[in-house]
Parts: structure tokens; C-alpha cells; sequence
């Protein structure tokens, strides 16, 4: 019954798989933020490279509509429409680098993309064959758990209330099984060998250290 409680509390075979998927998750976000990036990024150099390609227009405008005759201004003016092209062309070149890097960036998502898709699949497999395993088990335990008033038949209220007080304070656990060794079945603490014959006898006994009730099949020494 120990056991049963042990694995069903710590039972969990799929820990690796799922620390996989959550690995292959984190690895596929990253690609996909970066990709994200690079689209923003090309998006901004757009909106920029046309925002720059409007100034141009509106100063070459000015300048070649007669509408600027001071020659400080003109001059002027042609110094700012030189760096706004010379601007231009960096933007242009970045963004062809871009708008290379994007369709990489894309296909490198890919393979993350399918290999966490299988990985889903797989843990969603194993967590439901775990669940059912995991079913099983706990209809033993509540069976166990079941017969254990018929065990406490005929055992006064004061022990009734100090194993009710055991099984709490031990994770729900009040009573242990002397094994055949001769030890305590939680703990694993030797027993006196006065403890197992008075368990055997049906009478009480605890083990020394853990403080559980010790109850004793045949098998016990
Ligand atoms: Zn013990």
C-alpha cells in the first residue's frame, strides 16, 4: 500500500519527455521571435526608406518649382537632398540584406516547428497511457484503503485518534508492515524483534522511529 502511494506521488516516466518538449518549445519560440524581428525590422526600414523618398520629393520640388531663389537656401537645400539619398542608399542596402535573411529565417523554422509537433504527440501519447496505468493503480490503493477500517475492527478510540494523528503527520500513512527482514516497511528501521511478536499477536506496536503502527503478516520474522 506504501508502494502504491509512493508511485502514484512520484510516479511520473514521461518527466524526460516533457522536459524534451518543453526544451524543443523554448528553442522553437526563440527561432520565431527572431524571425519576428527581422519582419519588424524590415517593416520600419520601409515605412523610414518611404518617409525619406517624401522629403526628397517635396525638397526636390522646391527646389526645382522656382519656389527657393535665395542661393544660401539653395544650397542648403541641395546639401540635405544629397544626405537624404546617401541615406537612402544605406536603408536600401540593409533592407536587401533583410529581406535575404527573412525567407532563411523562415525555413530555419521549419524543422523545430515539425519536430515539436511529434513531440506533442508523443507525450500526449504517454500521458494517456500513463493515466490509465495510473488509474489502475489507484483503484488498488483505494481498495487497499478500503479494507484498512476492517484491520482497525475492535482497536480502541484512543488508538484509533493516535493513528489518525500518525497518518497525518506521515503523509497519510499511519501503519507499516514489518517486512521480512524485520524492518519497519516506511521507515526501514530495524524493529525489536518484541515489537514484530507483539504486532504478530495483533497487539500494538510502533516502530521507534518513524512512530507508525506495525502490523505483521506470516511472513514477518
Ligand atoms: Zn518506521
Amino acid at each position: 500500500m506504501l508502494e502504491i502511494s509512493k508511485r502514484l506521488t512520484s510516479y511520473s516516466p514521461n518527466e524526460r519527455l516533457r522536459r524534451e518538449l518543453e526544451k524543443a518549445r523554448a528553442e522553437l519560440h526563440e527561432l520565431e521571435a527572431r524571425h519576428r524581428e527581422l519582419k519588424q525590422a524590415a517593416k520600419d526600414l520601409e515605412l523610414q526608406d518611404k518617409a525619406v523618398e517624401e522629403r526628397l520629393k517635396r525638397l526636390q520640388k522646391d527646389l526645382y518649382g522656382g519656389k527657393v531663389v535665395n542661393p544660401r537656401e539653395v544650397e542648403a537645400i541641395e546639401h540635405e537632398i544629397e544626405s537624404l539619398k546617401k541615406q537612402r542608399g544605406e536603408m536600401d542596402l540593409q533592407l536587401l540584406e533583410l529581406w535575404e535573411r527573412l525567407p532563411e529565417a523562415e525555413q530555419a523554422l521549419e524543422n523545430p516547428r515539425q519536430r515539436l509537433e511529434e513531440l506533442e504527440a508523443k507525450f500526449a501519447e504517454a500521458e494517456e497511457k500513463l493515466g490509465a496505468e495510473r488509474a489502475v493503480l489507484e483503484e488498488e490503493y483505494s481498495k487497499l484503503a478500503a479494507a484498512r477500517p476492517k484491520f482497525l475492527e475492535g482497536v480502541s478510540q484512543t488508538l484509533l485518534a493516535r493513528y489518525e494523528a500518525i497518518r497525518q503527520r506521515q503523509g497519510g500513512i499511519g501503519m507499516a508492515e514489518a517486512t521480512k527482514e524485520g524492518l519497519c516497511g516506511a521507515c526501514g528501521t530495524t524493529l525489536p524483534r518484541t515489537a514484530i511478536e507483539n504486532a504478530k499477536l495483533g497487539q500494538v506496536a510502533t516502530c521507534q522511529e518513524c512512530h507508525r503502527i506495525i502490523y505483521a503478516t506470516e511472513g514477518a520474522i
